[in-house]
């Protein structure tokens, strides 16, 4: 970006920002301790403070502390956000106001339902409108996450397989390009994890699965459209194959952005799935967060969501927890209210029209794409002439070994130019990767700041590499120790294992 530099605040904690001879507040402390007394005078002696250590800073300190500390930071409010896979589109202020109404935001769980009648209605809402968007028959907000949502539904389809009389069934089927979250949800699940590989389109590799199918299959998990942003194109002679063997099939929608609308799960053959509120829904997230998860179901599969549901009899709604075979909670009260009422707000805004989202953010990836692919350095290595959908995975292995620039250099780089850098290094099938998403909610104006900055980046790596390593010096931080170096044995697998396919050791 013209002039991007961010305010080069070294900010020191507070309790360093205060010397301690210095009072802020403008209490009366005879008057506050009568006062004090009134109201405290129950409390027996032995738990009552004496005294309490907080930084004792003016107002106009503490104010200007935590506005440098804001500059030292960067989201979606200041600038693009490429970050493959999480989908970081702008966050309405409308939803946030809303949200942020005390009767939503200040809502005790243990309140009684008669009282949040409102709030209950519009979780029931929202599990409607999520169900639909999904093709599934029923969702729930319970879960906090996506990876909460893998979670419990590796421990449904468990749970259905045990009660059918196959608990024996404890092989779960995972591509190689998928998102960590799977792997670990399925094997904190009890699942063994088999991978399979992708073919050279980009599809899951339909020899290789159909290899990996058996007797102990429970199910496969699958993220459609994919990490590499392509749509899996035989993905219902992957249901039929599944469901062949007895399998059941779980739908990772972290990428839903990039097809809502115009597909849904259910209708692909998926049983069970999770929505990112805080991705395809605008919840936000990151430093923004908490976030949201939901978990939707079809089927007989139904019966095992975790508890409890937000119901309706026909006179009130209710929290449902007499559902027998539920696999039970996986959070705590009815999950994180506050920011599915966000999600709540932005398809009400939305509505039939919410199919757009998907069509502009195809249409910002493919533009951006077109124009990065071509450039120096840069390679495909999966789905050479396919479209994608929310977010495309490029290599910079070329540049690597031609510049000595990689992947993590040319994000360090972008960071000057006030973008915030895409997911680097993942999927792991892609060797030095960006995995770029730019959801809808940018303008063409701001793709083309990101392929520029693409380009004099890659342009610059191959006139003067060392140029390109000293970023990024517009930032409040430098170039920060990437942790590659002397590692000790078992600390950091996954580093160790980046450096080595990094240098081909
Ligand atoms: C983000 C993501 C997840 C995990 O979701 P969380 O909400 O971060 O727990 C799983 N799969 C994919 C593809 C993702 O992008």
């Amino acid at each position: 970006m013209k002039g991007f530099r961010q305010a080069r605040w070294e900010e020191p904690l507070i309790y360093e920002v205060s010397p301690d001879t210095k009072e802020g507040t403008l209490i009366d402390y005879e008057e506050f301790e009568d006062y004090a007394k009134r109201l405290l005078l129950k409390l027996p002696d032995n738990v009552r403070r004496r005294s309490l250590d907080i930084p004792s800073l003016s107002e106009v300190e503490v104010v200007r502390h935590y506005t440098k500390l804001s500059q030292m930071s960067y989201g979606v409010d200041l600038g693009p956000v490429p970050l493959g896979s999480c989908t970081m589109k702008y966050n309405p202020k409308i939803c946030e106001e809303l949200a942020s109404d005390r009767r939503i935001a200040e809502a005790h769980p243990y309140l009684d339902e008669d009282d949040v009648q409102g709030l209950l209605e519009i979780i029931y809402t929202l599990q409607k409108w999520l169900s639909e968007i999904v093709g599934m028959d029923a969702c729930s907000i319970q879960t906090p996450a996506g990876a909460a949502g893998e979670f419990a539904g590796a421990l449904m389809i468990k749970k259905f397989h045990a009660d059918s009389g196959e608990g024996y069934r404890d092989e779960m089927i995972i591509p190689d390009s998928a998102h960590g979250s799977n792997p670990a949800s399925a094997a904190m699940a009890g699942f063994k994890v088999v991978k399979v590989p992708a073919d050279p389109r980009g599809n899951t590799d339909l020899e290789a699965l159909r290899a990996a199918l058996g007797r102990r299959t429970a199910g496969i998990m699958l993220t459609n459209p994919n990490t590499l942003g392509l749509f899996e194109e035989q993905i219902l002679d992957i249901a039929k194959e599944v469901r062949g063997v007895g399998g059941l099939l779980y739908y990772d929608g972290a990428n839903l952005n990039g097809i809502i609308g115009y597909v849904r799960p259910g209708d692909m053959g998926f049983d069970v799935a999770h929505l990112n509120l805080h991705k395809t829904f605008t919840a936000p997230h990151g430093g923004g967060g908490p976030g949201a998860g939901a978990i939707c179901a079809k089927g007989a599969l139904v019966d095992y969501m975790p508890i409890p549901i937000v119901d309706y009899d026909g006179r009130k709604y209710y929290l449902k927890y007499d559902v027998p075979k539920s696999i039970g909670r996986i959070s705590w009260f009815y999950g994180n209210v506050v920011p599915a009422v966000k999600s709540f707000l932005y398809i009400a805004a939305l509505g039939s029209s919410i199919k757009e989202v998907a069509e502009v953010a195809v249409l910002n990836t493919n533009y951006v794409l077109k124009k990065v692919s071509p450039l120096p350095g840069v390679d495909l290595v999966y789905g050479h002439g396919r479209w994608r959908k929310h977010e495309f995975v490029v290599s910079f292995e070329k540049l690597y070994k031609e510049t000595g620039i990689g992947a993590e250099d040319v994000a360090k780089a972008l960071l000057d130019r006030g973008i915030h850098a895409p997911t680097i290094l993942f999927p792991l099938i892609v060797p030095e990767a960006h995995m770029v998403e730019v959801t809808e909610t940018e303008s063409k104006e701001n793709l083309d700041r990101l392929v520029d900055a693409y380009r004099e980046i890659v342009n610059l790596a191959y006139a003067n590499p060392e140029e390109v390593k000293k970023s990024p010096r517009n930032t409040s931080v430098g170039r920060l120790d990437t942790v590659y170096g002397n590692l000790p044995k078992n600390v950091a697998p996954a580093y160790r294992f980046l450096k080595e396919k990094r240098t081909g050791a």
